[in-house]
């Protein structure tokens, strides 16, 4: 069948909307109509090269979609279904599978950083040649062939674009408070980087009842959509009072940058218990570790570039007991977290509605781009 999706042909892009061959599913497999698609970091990371993928790709893999076609062998899921997509398909019977933490699936890495399905070949072609998927999902396109592992069952009247979100941002960011550091009530919380993944974050911090948190981000709209997320706002200590301490506070501080002695000024002359780096910068997640306090956590939950490394001090690692944390897609365990946090929406708990700020067509895909760019989107959603 022809289908239209937004393919990057070189790094530089521009993002084209094109129209597509798509096979039926294989064995395994399922045929997704996709509607709705969030607008997240990481596909951009393919249009500047810090991600390095097969081209040409279908972008996406912040999805949401109905069940249109079962391939052979498929159960438990039918035909009409909502699902939510998960990017990180786990085989189950791995050994990090079996021990708690299919984020980190050895089995299925491989080929999904080929582009391809799980049998190594793709379902995208263009005049006979594969375009490759991004991240087994490439949902980026009307209608999508998934493995079936990647769709998680949503309830029957979930709003689609909130599934999409969870299968990305809110996964990764509410996931990286819950599961990845447990962050424990009444403990200070930085968040550096306030896109979709560190709102995500700040939502999670304040669903664990964190006391203050201090969002670092450069852009006006996304500090004042910290402060809307995990609100009241508690304005930064004023010039002339010094050593003050603001413990015992609870909302957000909204910071224009990462502020080593501000932040360490806010907690008490120690600085946070907990340090979220959300963008992926290797200067920013040094600098989150100057902002977490002696037995501090710093987790670093932003995807950095490809071959990128971080420079950290490991002698006050060790005589500062800090400890740095990775959290890879909120250490999830999609089949248990997507759920989760669809009731936690539905019960008031988790306000994800407000995530989402622009909604585009496919056809608006780079405008949807320049907006999450410029600080204009919080999150950008593609309906389809
Ligand atoms: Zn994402
Ligand atoms: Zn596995």
């Amino acid at each position: 069948m022809k289908v239209r999706a937004a393919v990057l042909e070189r790094v530089g892009g521009p993002i084209e909307v094109q129209e597509l061959d798509l096979q039926v599913p294989q064995p395994g497999e399922v045929l997704v109509k996709v509607l709705a698609t969030g607008v997240c970091h990481s596909d951009w990371h393919l249009v500047t090269g810090d991600t390095k993928h097969p081209l040409p790709v279908v972008l996406g893999h912040e999805g949401a979609g109905k069940i249109e076609i079962l391939g052979p062998g498929v159960t438990g899921l039918e035909f009409g279904d909502l699902v939510a997509l998960n990017w990180a398909p786990s085989c189950g019977v791995c050994f990090y599978c079996t021990h708690g933490r299919p984020a980190l699936c050895a089995a299925y890495v491989g080929p999904i950083w080929q582009g391809t399905m799980l049998d190594g070949t793709t379902r995208f072609s263009r005049r006979g040649e594969p375009v490759y998927h991004y991240s087994a999902l490439a949902c980026f396109a009307e209608q999508v062939v998934v493995p079936a592992v990647c769709c998680v069952k949503m309830p029957p009247l979930f709003s689609p674009e909130i599934a999409a979100v969870i299968g990305c941002a809110v996964t990764t960011g509410v996931g990286s408070v819950l599961n990845t550091a447990h962050v424990a009530p009444d403990s200070s919380v930085v968040v550096i980087g306030a896109g979709g993944v560190g709102l995500s974050t700040v939502i999670g911090a304040k669903y664990a009842r964190a006391g203050l948190i201090i969002v670092c981000d450069p852009l006006e709209s996304r500090r004042e959509a910290a402060v809307e997320l995990g609100g009241p706002a508690v304005e930064p200590l004023p010039q002339t009072i010094t050593g003050l301490s603001r413990s015992g506070l609870t909302g957000v501080v909204p910071l224009s940058k990462v502020d080593p002695d501000l932040i360490k000024r806010l907690t008490e002359g120690r600085g946070a218990d907990y340090v979220f780096e959300c963008v992926g910068t290797p200067a920013l997640q040094e600098l989150a570790f100057e902002c977490a306090r002696p037995g501090g956590t710093v987790v670093l939950s932003g995807l950095s570039p490809n071959g990128s490394s971080t420079n950290l001090p490991g002698s006050r690692i060790v005589r500062e007991e800090k400890t740095v944390m990775g959290s890879y897609y909120g250490t999830a365990d999609p089949a248990r977290d997507f759920p989760r946090y669809a009731q936690l929406y539905h019960d008031g708990q988790l306000p994800l509605d407000k995530l989402v700020s622009h909604r585009y067509s496919l056809d608006q895909i780079n405008d949807a781009y320049a907006d999450m760019l410029s600080g204009k989107s919080t999150r950008g959603v593609i309906v389809f």
